[in-house]
């Protein structure tokens, strides 16, 4: 298939294109499962969760003080009154409070009835049984309402969201210890090519470690997958069949690194072609150019380029967000923000950059970024040094030092 758009590449699709083809076709994983509270972190919740009650489920109190009526406030002058018992978090006051009187009471104690107001003990002066309240509170202060936070009935998270700890929180105070998630996809990646060598082994001449399986290992640590890791498939057509058949049979996605360019010994575009459905896209990118996407079996396949930093940029740009769409989550954008660049970026026109920067806060409290320098997409280094990518435009050519530029935080990516 060929989506030609660019205008200086007419066999290259931009990296919305490609984002918008691969959410179209992926679709999520059946299945559910039941989960204890303590598994459910990053989960992806299967059902809508509506609140079973209020919270908070009673009237209490924002501050240690002094529960009392408003009507006992004084407009001027001073007003003395009776301190009758107290409320304490978990231990309520059992009467009711007349006129005159107030309640000892603790922060998230229950406000006893007849009260409606919390005065702030450091606005109290205390004589023995008796407080003194100058003017100048208001009725209805340091009340929290029933509900105020969450009504009963109301939808509190929805299907399709991955739980943080607030979302874990927030289901404990409904008292919910079991809840319905996603399954989780079964990921299976490999490496391929002949110079590859495991940790542990010896490197010959003309060999590297395999990096990228342990990057990519990293990467999918932080999604809701369930990781199967193949090693590494030398570059022979065979064992890289073998390969796709093994991990066609049992995983939802398949992900390979190098092997999608057009070298001699790239057999991943030809393998894909054979045994799946297959597009391969030049993306106008820079890292990360070329990219192979399409189906094996029932599993969605993403071939990345086998240069380090071009495999994390296409995972974050394209598999990442497939694989939470997989993993039944509902789409939520990268954060993008405006930062000034403090350097000159070199950038030819015809390919979107994501350069590597790090973003910081400048002394007039703007954002400002730095590059990381080389940006070569072997130079895993500058992904290590960075928090941020810096994303320029297709169209637009060298930057300089003090324009505005695009960068996309690190932060909660990987
Ligand atoms: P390829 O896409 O296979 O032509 O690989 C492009 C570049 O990335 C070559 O320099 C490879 O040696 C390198 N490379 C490929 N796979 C890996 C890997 N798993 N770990 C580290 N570098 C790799
Ligand atoms: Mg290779």
């Amino acid at each position: 298939m060929n989506h030609g758009c660019d205008e200086y590449d007419p066999n290259s699709l931009t990296v919305e294109q490609a984002q918008a083809l691969i959410d179209r076709i992926v679709e999520p994983v059946s299945g559910r499962e039941r989960v204890f509270l303590r598994a459910a972190l990053d989960r992806v919740l299967a059902t809508d969760v509506t609140a079973p009650f209020d919270v908070p489920p009673h009237r209490n109190s924002a501050m240690d003080g002094y529960a009392v009526r408003s009507a006992d406030l004084p407009a001027e002058g001073e007003a003395r009154l009776a301190v009758i018992g107290g409320s304490f978090a978990g231990r309520p006051f059992a009467g009711e409070l007349a006129a005159g009187q107030a309640v000892r009471i603790m922060t998230g104690a229950v406000v006893p009835t007849g009260a409606d107001t919390v005065v702030m003990q450091e606005n109290v002066q205390r004589q023995g049984d008796t407080i003194i309240l100058a003017p100048g509170q208001r009725a209805g202060d340091n009340v929290r309402h029933p509900g105020e936070d969450m009504q009963a009935g109301e939808v509190v998270l929805e299907a399709g969201r991955r739980l943080n700890a607030a979302d874990i929180g927030l289901l404990a105070s409904f008292g919910i210890a079991e809840i319905d998630v996603h399954r989780r996809p079964v990921v299976a990646f490999f490496s391929t090519g002949d110079e590859l060598k495991g940790i542990g082994s010896r490197l010959g001449e003309g060999d590297i470690y395999d990096s990228n399986r342990y990057t990519l290992h990293a990467l999918l640590e932080r999604l809701p997958v369930i990781i199967r890791d193949m090693g590494v498939i030398p570059d022979d057509p065979a064992a890289v069949r073998a390969a796709f058949a093994e991990a066609a049979a049992h995983a939802d996605v398949v992900i390979t690194s190098g092997g999608v360019s057009v070298g001699d010994a790239d057999y991943v575009k030809q393998t894909l072609d054979a045994l799946g459905k297959v597009d391969f896209w030049k993306i106008a990118m820079k890292p990360g150019r070329p990219l192979a996407f399409g189906r094996l079996g029932e599993a969605v396949f993403f071939g990345l380029p086998g240069n380090p930093v071009s495999v994390m940029a296409t995972f974050i740009l394209f598999a990442r967000p497939a694989l939470l769409k997989r993993a039944g989550a509902i789409p939520v954008p990268p954060l993008m923000l405006k930062a000034r660049t403090q350097n000159r970026l070199k950038k030819r026109p015809g390919r979107k950059d994501y350069q590597r920067g790090i973003l910081a806060q400048a002394d007039d409290g703007t954002l400002a970024v730095d590059t990381t320098g080389l940006q070569g997409s072997h130079v895993l280094s500058s992904m290590s040094r960075a928090n941020c990518f810096i994303a320029l435009p297709r169209e637009s050519g060298d930057v300089e030092a003090g324009e505005w530029v695009e960068v996309i935080p690190f932060a909660g990516l990987f």
